[in-house]
């Protein structure tokens, strides 16, 4: 089909869209490795989980072999509300760049909650409400994950406990406010609500609080009150399946037009809005039946991938989780302001980090200047005013584009745009005003994480 005849936005017809999710762990020969109990170091059985993860979502989260598994019906309804998400070609970027490539994205802001989150926060939120649980817990740090859930719980009737970092809860009122339009309740973490919280005040007393505490708290809160469990936005495998819904929707659109991404290039900060978008390509590579480049995207700031160690650690700063084997910086690295908060995890997916470790997959790290003058660059021209952490995928995505001007071959990108920045003013105003520091954490700056990753027999890094 000529280049003229595909449309800026593909769509697909409520009909056209997937009705199974996608777990690429089934084409996987070496598999994730499983998550581990910190005390036994065994591998954490189905009933260790119960008390924190909602029945159904353990099934998903352990489950290596099912390729396909149906979405429910009232899901699939939740996501006719605002999906299919639109395919765009970039065609005023390709012109402007002047680049014989050719460029897709898969928009994901387009719904309240401003991001892809909200794929996983309606099945996380309809397991709970399905095994007849009363509530959920989590924590939020910028706000984007407590804000799709509570858009999700809303629906389901479900409650919903966000304990949300004190620095965020205090310069983002907004957000606090879209959760609490939606009935959430919104806690500053750490609080006096939970004995973690009162502990860590105790200790640390004016503390802005941090992502790992308030994972504490929220756990705290759910394994200690009857019919709540805590649920979390990324990083776990069935997170990355419910994403893999935006996989599966841009292949069946590009599908229907013979077109066939050349690179996939998305942000990651624990890995699922990648890790869904590639998914089913990734699929087809690892059961040999098509090749594609895929490239992760970093902060230069958070390196996990390209500067982290593939090893046991800890998912949270408390330490009270389970362990996962995956890049990371050790659960005790702060990594340094950055305004892309949802990049800013230790760690990454154990599926990921697996792809990653067998040379499927291509990981690349980017500085936070740059990717502001990629987000700016792309605003004025696609008119969609990008979240930080998606900019990160965008600056890959012309830096690619302008290496096929050089070289004249028209290949074909897809990237992942995973939302919009309106809540993310301040990150541009301090960019606009020339404030925006491009720290890169140094070897001796890493190895303090290092020295926190546990040591045990079989974690040799
Ligand atoms: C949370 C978030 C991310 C990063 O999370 P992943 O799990 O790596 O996808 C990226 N973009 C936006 C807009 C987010 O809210």
């Amino acid at each position: 089909m000529k280049n003229q005849e595909i449309p800026y936005k593909i769509y697909l017809d409520e009909q056209e869209m997937p009705k199974e999710w996608y777990n690429v762990r089934a084409d996987m020969k070496q598999k994730p490795a499983p998550l581990l109990n910190p005390a036994t170091l065994k591998p954490m059985t189905a009933e260790e989980l119960r008390p924190v993860f909602c029945d159904e979502l353990i099934q998903q989260e352990l489950d290596d072999t099912t390729a396909y598994i149906p979405i429910p019906e009232d899901i699939r309804n939740f996501y006719k509300m605002y999906r299919p998400s639109p395919l765009v070609r970039a065609y005023c970027l390709e012109q402007k760049l002047q680049t014989p490539a050719k460029i897709y994205y898969k928009f994901e802001g387009n719904n309240t909650s401003g991001s892809h989150k909200l794929n996983s926060a309606i099945a996380q939120a309809y397991y709970a409400k399905h095994q007849g649980l009363k509530g959920v817990t989590t924590e939020t740090g910028a706000g984007q994950w407590g804000t799709a859930l509570s858009m999700a719980c809303a629906y389901l009737e479900l409650d919903c406990k966000v304990y949300m970092v004190k620095v965020s809860y205090e310069q983002k009122p907004f957000r606090r406010e879209v959760m609490r339009t939606y009935g959430a309740s919104v806690t500053p973490s750490p609080s006096n609500t939970t004995k973690v919280g009162q502990k860590i005040l105790e200790q640390h007393p004016g503390t802005t609080g941090s992502l790992g505490c308030a994972i504490s708290e929220a756990v705290e809160v759910a394994t200690s009150n009857e019919g709540y469990r805590y649920v979390l936005g990324s990083v776990l495998n069935q997170v990355l399946l419910h994403q893999s819904i935006i996989g599966l929707e841009s292949k069946i659109a590009m599908d229907k037009y013979g077109i066939k991404p050349d690179i996939i290039i998305g942000c990651a900060g624990g890995g699922s809005n990648l890790g869904g978008l590639i998914s089913p390509f990734m699929g087809e590579k690892l059961r040999g039946e098509a090749d594609y480049r895929f490239i992760a995207v970093e902060p230069a700031s958070c390196p996990s991938f390209t500067r982290g160690k593939f090893a046991y650690d800890f998912c949270d700063t408390g330490m009270i989780c389970p362990l996962a084997k995956m890049y990371t910086l050790g659960s005790g690295f702060i990594p340094s302001a950055n305004h892309a908060g949802g990049l800013r995890f230790h760690g990454m997916s154990s599926i990921l980090s697996q792809l990653y470790h067998d040379g499927f997959m291509e990981a690349t790290a980017v500085e936070q200047t740059s990717v502001f003058e990629a987000a700016e660059q792309f605003a004025r021209i696609e008119g969609i005013l990008p979240a930080p952490e998606s900019s990160h995928a965008i600056r890959v995505a012309i830096d690619e584009a302008m290496k096929c001007k050089e070289t004249g071959e028209e290949k074909t990108i897809l990237f992942g745009l995973t939302g919009t920045g309106y809540f993310d003013m301040v990150a541009y105003e301090k960019f606009h005003n020339g404030e925006m520091s491009d720290y890169i954490p140094t070897d001796e700056d890493l190895q303090v994480g290092f020295d926190g990753i546990p040591k045990f027999s079989g974690n040799e890094f």
